[in-house]
């Protein structure tokens, strides 16, 4: 591994000013050991699902670690951080439920023969040159995407709902990030789409807007704050109030479309707009960051 990287948890710290923002949640993804299950019933597909995702989540982070390793870009150091907490992620939720779990330890070594062959097949791509490496990484991304699309059109079970999609939008940032360094090395202006559909991988990688899932979890995928393009997931937590209020469970860099905007934090008194609401910053001393909403123009 490369001596003198910063790790991006390092990196986002640095360029928020972390002692700026009072937020309790740190980095990119699901969070290790801060997983909130709910509980219920899986189906036998769930359970495969959720065995499948985990090996999944690894490959993605043992194809960036070991393309890290022949080309040295910091967006596979990244990444393969943030690939890392998504297998953790499948893990929690595998014990939690207690799934046994396939995965080996061991890098580049599967349980699933067909992502052994997938494994294989990206990372003799990835050697060719740091062009076909960026592309084997939006590859990887979209191959994500569809396989927790399936998984999110099955199941029922709120802790899988959540999760699969906080993994699905990462892997639309991480999707995002891998074309746009490929567009700035190869000077390209289109991508083609490897796995979805192109009309989806354009949808992903033009400004998306913000999300609200079933369980109103809001993923914000550009939240500007000062001169920052953040994104951010709030989890709608229930209270005795009449009012709505959101936890920021996530947030991090996003490293994609800088240029795009669905939602702003104003830094003076940390209001929340989005185009169809606005969301007051609501002091807590648990040092966690609240939001109540405020207007809402439907
Ligand atoms: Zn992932
Ligand atoms: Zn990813």
């Amino acid at each position: 591994m490369k001596p003198k990287m910063l790790t991006s948890a390092v990196m986002v710290a640095l360029m928020l000013g972390a002692y700026e923002l009072p937020l309790a949640a740190q980095g990119n993804g699901a969070q290790n050991g801060q997983l909130q299950i709910v509980g219920g019933t899986l189906t036998e597909q769930d359970k495969t699902d959720l065995q499948y995702l985990q090996e999944e989540e690894k490959l993605a982070r043992d194809v960036y670690l070991t393309l890290l390793a022949k080309w040295n870009l910091v967006v596979f150091q990244n990444i393969s951080e943030s690939e890392q907490r998504h297998t953790d992620t499948a893990l929690e939720l595998l014990t939690a439920y207690q799934i046994p779990t396939l995965a080996q330890t061991e890098v580049g070594k599967f349980h699933n023969p067909t992502l052994q062959t997938l494994y294989n097949d990206l990372i003799s791509r990835g050697a060719q040159n740091t062009s076909e490496a960026l592309l084997v990484g939006a590859l990887v991304e979209e191959v994500d995407i569809a396989d927790l699309q399936k998984m999110l059109s099955v199941t029922k079970n709120i802790d899988l709902i959540n999760s699969y999609t906080k993994l699905m939008l990462a892997s639309y940032r991480h999707l995002n990030s891998f074309v746009s360094l490929w567009k700035n090395q190869t000077g390209s202006t289109s991508y083609k789409a490897q796995v979805l559909s192109q009309t989806e991988v354009d949808k992903i990688i033009s400004c998306s807007p913000l999300t609200v899932n079933s369980n109103l979890q809001v993923h914000i995928p550009n939240l500007k704050y000062k001169n920052l393009n953040l994104w951010a997931t709030l989890d709608y937590t229930p209270n005795q109030t009449n009012q709505y209020v959101f936890q920021v469970t996530d947030y991090g860099l996003n490293l994609g479309a800088t240029n795009c905007t669905s939602a702003t934090l104003a830094p003076l008194d940390l209001s929340l707009k989005t185009p169809q609401a606005t969301f007051k910053h609501q002091p807590s001393n648990d040092g966690k960051l609240y939001f109540s909403l405020d207007k809402y123009t439907p």
